[in-house]
């Protein structure tokens, strides 16, 4: 084995909880450590440090990424009734994603992993489907009420002099019913279109966008045009040198179009269809636990992360002495991503080799047929074996050992 590999920025490591922190501390013992001088700035979100740090640790670990620029997080508990409970908390602290995200404002891209053996349940999907999902507005900061019988429901606009424009919504005769009131801003959606622009030329796919403006002629229309202004604002020529293309078309039409199509592109969702389609996506190509994320901001910060949590289930039977088999790759994929970025952003091309190195032994384990239980219920291999999440990280080392490096 030659020298390790050095580095010059410090990554932004956010460690987290459960199962997912045992297996952090497995990543980087077996796969990082021996192989790469690993510099991090540490930063615990475990809830233990949240509690204790009163959330500071989050906020703080934010403030890092912007120093640094790239960061990799560990599934972190988003505490309920019953995990202030467990841990005793002194607050309900909000989901350290959701606090991150609204500190760098960025979208969030999820792409699944893909090894031989893991058959997604449409037959044509042979490359990645990545799923952008616009994180603001719409029904998610939406204002709503339940109206009685009788209500008329108007939407009231007041200009910055005060003058007043109604619209008519409904009036409520005979039936009671619902009301909703939702938004989006020019800002938030040109960044997001500037976001998705960015990831398709950094990863040479196409980018597809879809909403409903043939019924939202005003609301729907408008990211629609916002992405076409951003197109033709500067990303025209650089789609064209890079081979790529940016197309629109109607929600309804994309869904039957993904279907059909062999992947390879991505899809930009307005926020609800992306925290749908995300879901489909994911289950469709497999398994949620092959499922990578990372959040890129308009002014080109990054977190990477797996897209699953805490495996809170395994962590329990874990505690109790029971083998478990939970699996690492989206994890291990969040740190080779984050390296690959660290590597190209310092110049450093035997980092980001690595990082690709890693990825392919680790597809090569689980096409070798070795791979943890969830997998093992899904591979189609003959000669397939269910192996503990340990055990599987030595296979991808004994992998990464055997290549030229
Ligand atoms: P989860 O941790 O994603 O796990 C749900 C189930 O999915 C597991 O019980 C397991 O199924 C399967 N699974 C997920 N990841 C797996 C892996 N790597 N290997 C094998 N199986 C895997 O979701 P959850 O149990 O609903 O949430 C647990 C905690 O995670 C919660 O406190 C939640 O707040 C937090 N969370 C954090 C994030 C984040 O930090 N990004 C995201 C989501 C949830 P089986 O039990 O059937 O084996
Ligand atoms: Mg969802």
């Amino acid at each position: 084995m030659a020298d390790r590999i050095g580095m010059h920025t410090p990554l932004v490591e956010m460690d987290g909880d459960e199962m997912t922190r045992i297996i952090w501390a497995l990543v980087k013992e077996h796969l990082i450590e021996p192989f790469v001088e690993l510099r991090t700035e540490y930063f615990d979100l475990g809830l233990k440090e949240r509690e204790r740090t009163r959330d500071r640790v989050t906020t703080d670990a934010a403030a890092a990424i912007k120093a640094y620029g790239v960061g990799v997080k560990c599934a972190t508990i988003t505490p309920n009734e019953e995990r202030v409970k467990e841990y005793g908390l002194t607050e309900m602290y909000k989901s350290p994603n959701g606090t991150i995200r609204a500190i760098l404002d960025g979208t969030v891209f999820r792409a699944p992993i893909l090894c031989k053996g893991i058959v997604p349940f449409i037959p044509t999907w042979k490359k990645p489907i990545t799923i952008a999902r616009h994180a603001y507005g719409d029904i998610y900061r939406n204002t709503e009420s339940l109206a009685e019988e009788g209500t008329k429901a108007e939407l009231v606009l007041t200009d910055r002099n005060g003058a007043e424009t109604r619209l008519p919504i409904h009036g409520f005769a005979g039936s009671g019913g619902i009301v909703q009131g939702i938004h989006n801003t020019d800002a938030s959606i040109a960044s997001f279109a500037r976001a998705c622009m960015n990831y398709s030329l950094d990863t040479k796919q196409d980018l597809w966008f879809a909403a409903k403006d043939t019924i939202s002629k005003s609301y729907d229309r408008r990211f629609r045009d916002i992405f076409d202004e951003v197109f033709e604002g500067g990303y025209r020529e650089k789609f064209k040198a890079a081979g790529i293309a940016y197309s629109y078309t109607l929600i309804d039409d994309a869904v039957a179009r993904v279907i059909r199509s062999e992947g390879g592109f991505v899809w930009a969702c307005k926020n609800y269809d992306g925290d749908v389609m995300s879901d489909m996506v994911a289950t469709a190509f497999g398994s949620l636990a092959m499922m990578t994320s990372v959040l890129v901001s308009p002014q080109g910060y990054y977190e990477y992360e797996a897209a699953h949590g805490t495996v809170q289930r395994h962590y329990y039977k874990h505690l109790k002495g029971e083998a478990t088999s939970t699996n690492a790759a989206a994890t291990l994929f969040a740190w080779t991503g984050a390296l690959r970025k660290r590597g190209e952003l310092d110049g450093l091309p035997r980092l980001a080799d690595f990082a690709g190195k890693l990825e392919s032994a680790a597809a090569g384990t689980i096409e070798d047929g070795v791979m943890t239980g969830d997998l093992y219920e899904l591979s189609t291999l003959p000669n397939k074996k269910k192996v503990g999440t340990e055990a599987f990280l030595l296979e991808v080392a004994k992998r990464i050992r055997a290549l030229p490096y």
